[in-house]
């Protein structure tokens, strides 16, 4: 079983509300040992009557502060380690890379958010453009972003895009973008950089996780081995959710393997 989810928001992040203690409490009941809070931090985020500004700009040290209390409150029970994810946009490059080193993370997930001052997230970003325009434009940004920024451990839910077109998965494949997802795995590669499975994707109706199975296998097949799993949980709830297909798909794939990091290093834990 895997015990360990990295990916999670509480209401440190813009779109969630949930306590953190309560995300805490629900996975020791889900019987994990290891979470990573991973509150969104996304700088020059586009404003609009949804998202005003600032929305997603993280408090980090309020964020900190409270992480350390109930880390030390549920030591006995479960580790909580202190990560991040960081909207990557191409020209954040240097503030970015000053963020991510003004704190001692234990863990940072880094993700495309925003491609070209629109949020795949709203349906305006698919107007005017095919699906596959639209899908290859996130593609090429989400390899833009690779070339240009190194501090992260794992590149999230590379197929972000996927989640929010109007028929998801139904016509989406690797084979169809495998020239963008073959560039960026390799590049991730030659960084040492590892990959995230989000099984967030599934509960907004995919049909595969993200990034899609035959993406997880192609990384395996390039020599990938690091590989954290995340709900993208934004409740207690959903902490862990869909963890047995996670499990399933990753051994599927060939891996033997997941990990989980503390003090940016990465510890492997054998599946199933
Ligand atoms: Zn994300
Ligand atoms: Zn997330």
């Amino acid at each position: 079983m895997i015990k360990a989810d990295y990916h999670m928001h509480s209401h440190f992040s813009g779109d969630s509300t949930e306590p953190m203690e309560l995300m805490v409490q629900s996975a020791i009941q889900k019987g994990l040992t290891h979470i990573c809070f991973t509150e969104h931090m996304d700088m020059d985020y586009p404003v609009s009557d949804k998202t005003p500004e600032g929305m997603f700009l993280l408090n980090t040290d309020s964020y900190l502060y409270d992480l350390l209390k109930l880390k030390n409150k549920y030591a006995e029970q479960i580790k909580v380690a202190f990560g991040v994810e960081l909207g990557i946009q191409p020209h954040l490059q240097k503030e970015l890379a000053v963020y991510a080193r003004s704190f001692e993370f234990d863990f940072i997930i880094g993700s495309t958010h925003v491609v070209k001052r629109e949020d795949p997230y709203y349906p305006s970003f698919y107007e005017g453009k095919t699906e596959e325009e639209a899908y290859r434009s996130y593609f090429e940004e989400n390899l833009l972003n690779l070339k240009k920024f190194q501090n992260f451990d794992v590149y999230g839910h590379l197929d972000y895009v996927v989640r929010y077109g109007t028929y998801q998965d139904a016509n989406y494949s690797y084979d169809k973008y495998k020239d963008l997802f073959d560039q960026m795995l390799t590049l991730l590669l030659e960084k040492e950089k590892g990959i995230e499975l989000n099984t967030g994707s599934l509960r907004r109706g995919t049909k595969d996780v993200s990034p899609c199975t035959d993406v997880l296998k192609r990384y395996k097949e390039l020599g990938g081995e690091i590989i954290t799993i995340g709900s993208d949980a934004h409740t207690a709830a959903d902490i862990a959710a869909d963890f047995d297909r996670a499990e399933e798909i990753l051994k599927s794939c060939g891996f033997k393997y997941y990990s989980v990091f503390e003090n940016r290093m990465a510890e492997y834990k054998k599946l199933g």
